[in-house]
């Protein structure tokens, strides 16, 4: 599945493609949607500092390597009609942008005398990649799982079935937004005694929560599986996740039916899909299971999901307070980790979601749930990282923090490196909090 897109010693005419530390050197080439400094919506691919906008690329006949009907897709406010149609048009458009994007290719030198064929980033403002129909979170963190379930059943912290299903609930999609959007304090019910009575206030325990989404491609129809080994051909590409969380609201209202207003008051999505494709050479096995651990039912199970159904992306959440921007002093990080190890593979998810014969739509989001490690240093949430706040954590300007107060500012951030190989990353997932 390696192929010469990935290949290190590739260079682009885009002299900060080959920055250090750039997420967007021309092995990685993530599409999203831009809006113009003129207003105009665009869909595009980063590289370096920059935006390649493929409708001007496609008019300017760069792109004649397209069939017809992918090239139709590459204009409009979503990359739903382009994911839609699958793996392979991916591929297409990966192998066609990276031969405009080329130090050597003829198709190269037309590409630098196109008008406007590039946005610098700091121009423009990102969108939303895709138009989300539908929005279903997991659990599948079983380090994440084991700390939230102690907190709550000290002698049993993993409940029996975790072992045996993705644990999963269906969020909300209405309330996604792409990076920088601020996020408001939610008010809610909250209630000091497990018994009652509740009070309706500010939450007093927002929370972020690290994670990783996938963008669902290519459908399913309603009343039909996917089988796990052709998951992930249904899967158009990674984004960063934070699912803001008001543990105070969550606490009181989560019985007996799960998350519900506690999690559908935002939820923020780093705005460039990673593809499958440019994500390949950072493949790794699945978590192998314990001898203690049961395996998974067969239709969790196949060999190839097994051999490389993990992905070694590293991640890292960081903040920066109202006291920090006031100083001018830069973001601290709060923890680090990695996705390799997550219990479940996103084939695992996925081939779950649709076992009942629940259809998955094109730019359907199916997230991780918290990636956390067996560290402390790993550990994605404030609930976790402070112990449900019993630990707070402190800053190098003296501040703590328990929960998020208003005015913090909580960055996602994720990258893949593997020997040999480039550097991709996945640009930021940030947002501010407002007071309530
Ligand atoms: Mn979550």
């Amino acid at each position: 599945m390696l192929d010469q897109t990935h290949d290190l010693a590739l260079t682009s005419w885009v002299s900060s493609a080959q920055a250090a530390g750039t997420d967007f050197p021309i092995q990685n080439l993530p599409l999203g949607v831009f809006a113009a400094a003129d207003g105009r919506i665009g869909v595009g691919v980063a590289i370096g500092d920059q935006v390649l906008d493929l409708r001007v690329a496609r008019d300017a006949g760069l792109l004649t390597d397209l069939s017809a009907a992918v090239a139709a897709t590459l204009e409009g406010r979503s990359l739903n009609a382009l994911i839609a149609l699958g793996r392979p048009a991916l591929a297409a458009v990966r192998a066609a942008v990276q031969g405009v994007l080329r130090a050597d290719t003829e198709a190269g030198r037309m590409a630098q005398r196109v008008p406007a064929l590039l946005q610098t980033m700091a121009s423009v403002q990102m969108q939303l990649p895709v138009a989300i129909g539908d929005y279903t979170d997991f659990y599948a963190s079983v380090d994440h799982a084991t700390n939230v379930g102690s907190m709550f059943r000290p002698d049993n912290p993993l409940l029996p079935n975790y072992r045996h299903v993705p644990i999963g609930y269906h969020g909300r999609a209405s309330s996604i937004v792409p990076t920088g959007t601020p996020v408001h304090r939610p008010m809610g019910q909250v209630s000091a005694k497990p018994e009652g009575p509740p009070t309706f206030a500010p939450t007093a325990r927002l929370d972020y929560e690290l994670e990783v989404g996938a963008v669902i491609g290519v459908g399913n129809a309603l009343g039909t599986s996917v089988p796990l080994a052709e998951a992930e051909s249904h899967l158009a590409g990674l984004v960063l996740v934070n699912d803001w969380s008001a543990r105070d609201v969550q606490a009181w209202e989560y019985q007996p039916l799960g998350p519900f207003l506690a999690k559908n008051f935002a939820t923020t999505i780093s705005p460039w899909v990673v593809t499958l494709d440019a994500l390949e050479p950072y493949r790794v096995p699945a978590r192998v299971r314990t001898a203690e651990e049961p395996l998974p039912l067969p239709y969790l199970t196949d060999a190839g999901d097994q051999a490389h159904g993990g992905f070694d992306l590293t991640l890292e959440v960081w903040i920066r307070t109202a006291r920090m921007r006031e100083a001018g002093t830069p973001a601290e990080r709060l923890s680090h980790g990695s996705f390799a190890q997550m219990y479940w593979t996103l084939g695992q998810m996925l081939a779950h979601h649709a076992s009942g014969g629940c259809n998955l739509r094109p730019g359907d989001l199916i997230a991780s749930g918290t990636v956390s490690g067996p560290e402390k240093s790993s550990r994605g949430c404030l609930l976790e990282l402070t112990w449900r706040g019993a630990e707070p954590v402190t800053f190098s300007n003296g501040e703590t923090r328990a929960f998020l107060a208003d005015g913090d500012e909580v960055i996602v951030r994720g990258w893949c490196e593997a020997p040999g190989r480039a550097r991709i990353g996945f640009g930021e997932c940030r947002g501010v909090v407002v007071g309530a």
